[in-house]
């Protein structure tokens, strides 16, 4: 069969044992290790629709969806007949291919509203990571200053300058930052509340003309989902040109996946409240761009961008960077993700967000479910929360049983309560029946914990 190194008799423990012994905590990324919620993380071995199947037969409602990029659901024949006859073509030149001219194209024309159209110019890279490290490689090259502001429990990837109070794996871990990271590194990064325009303009006071950029996730979703007060980003945006400072906005989660032209495009069309009529300088891409290949990108202003080597004296490079089957997959799933995709995310989203609210609430457990487009979380807070310090104080304990719970039902949920939930177009009504079904007693699970 096509998995020759599995074996049905062969379980999850074992698996995990043998992975402990050759990979640190036997994973690659570190939430994968189900630190928080406890247990054998699933070895999954295939992935079709909104399914996956573990290494000991048993299949699963995934809304994990590799944490973002399957928004057409796993493995999609027509995203992976392009992949195959990429491959088929050969599967790295490192020379440049008409396949990357074509994808540059489709985000700049995607992510567009009206006559605004913030993509000049793209730079293809392999992770998010290297995506927003390159950002502010380019905003410090571009401006001339040193510093950096981002928001606590916003996590950007793990380079050095933005492991800052950042969410995602060191949320769940309880981690204030990384060990490695020299002082003075540190010293340059500046991180504020988030939704606190009163910091921001404090901290341009306190450094005039020192800071380079603001780098923000378009709509947080790493400390679970925070979606930005009516009008921050757009503040955002009116203090940074007014301070000669840039602002990198974060699409890597929400771009191609809360709507066809990312957050942005929702904000900028009226979609959601006080967004309309900024431009982020620089924005970042990851995931949905990939299809579920490692491709990742960043894009903006011309006048910035070209800033970028060999124009610019801002050097970027990557052996793989535009890989030619990560680009196909990209091509593919950009060209599949129509309007309609992204109405049967939004309503399935909704439909889960509400009956998983319902069951919750029937079980008398202190929530709150919070969203940004189709992207939703829950926290076990007794208020809405608005920073990471309000979703640091919940009641985390309740998401162990709780997942533990779906999990047995068969629903493979984010292995931390400070992680999205991602549905996807292939959802279909059995696959959210199942999700239903698992709900009460997961509610239960939680109200007891
Ligand atoms: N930015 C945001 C907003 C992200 O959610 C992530 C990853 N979850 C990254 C950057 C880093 O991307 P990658 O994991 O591909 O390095």
């Amino acid at each position: 069969s096509e998995t020759s190194t599995t074996n049905a008799s062969t379980t999850n423990d074992q698996y995990f044992v043998r992975a402990k012994a050759s990979i640190p905590g036997g994973v690659n990324s570190p939430v994968r290790a189900y630190g928080s919620v406890g247990g054998t993380p699933r070895f999954l071995v295939s992935a079709n629709g909104p399914y996956v199947t573990d290494a000991e037969g048993r299949e699963y409602v995934d809304l994990v969806a590799s944490w973002g990029p399957a928004i057409l659901g796993h493995a999609h024949p027509t995203v992976v007949s392009a992949v195959q006859e990429a491959a088929a073509r050969g599967l790295s030149f490192g020379a440049s291919t008409p396949g990357e001219t074509e994808l540059a194209e489709l985000v700049r024309s995607r992510v567009s509203v009206g006559d605004q159209a913030p993509i000049e110019k793209i730079r293809m890279v392999s992770t998010g990571t290297e995506a927003t490290m390159t950002a502010i490689r380019l905003a410090r090259g571009y401006t001339g200053r040193d510093l950096l502001v981002k928001f606590a429990g916003h996590y950007h990837g793990h380079s050095d300058s933005l492991l800052a109070e950042a969410g995602s794996g060191l949320a769940t871990l309880a981690l204030p930052g990384s060990a490695g990271i020299t002082a003075e590194t540190a010293a340059q990064t500046i991180v504020l509340p988030y939704n606190d325009l009163d910091a921001v303009r404090k901290a341009f006071d306190e450094n005039s003309e020192r800071i380079a950029a603001v780098i923000v996730e378009a709509a947080a979703a790493n400390m679970g989902v925070l979606a930005p007060d009516p009008g921050f980003n757009k503040a955002l945006s009116e203090i940074t040109t007014q301070q000669g400072a840039l602002l990198i906005v974060d699409e890597v989660l929400t771009g191609f996946r809360v709507g066809p032209a990312g957050w942005w495009g929702l904000e900028a069309s009226g979609a959601v409240p006080g967004g309309i009529g900024w431009k982020p300088d620089l924005v970042t891409f990851g995931k949905v761009i990939g299809g579920g290949m490692p491709l990742a990108a960043l894009g903006g202003r011309a006048e910035i961008m070209d800033y970028l080597a060999p124009l610019g004296p801002v050097y970027q490079a990557g052996t793989l960077s535009g890989n030619p089957v990560a680009v196909a997959a990209g091509i593919a799933t950009l060209q599949l993700a129509d309007a309609s995709v992204y109405a049967r995310i939004d309503e399935v989203a909704a439909l889960v967000a509400r009956e998983t609210s319902a069951a919750l609430s029937r079980e008398g457990v202190a929530h709150s479910v919070q969203n940004a487009g189709s992207l939703f979380s829950f926290s076990f807070t007794h208020g809405a929360p608005r920073d990471y310090d309000d979703v640091r104080a919940q009641e985390a304990f309740r998401y162990p049983p709780f997942f533990h719970a779906m999990l047995d039902a068969g629903v493979n949920l984010p292995p931390s309560v400070f992680e999205a939930w991602f549905l996807t177009a292939a959802h279909d009504d059995r696959a959210v029946g199942r999700i239903l079904e698992a709900l009460p007693g997961a509610a239960r699970a939680a109200a007891a914990a």
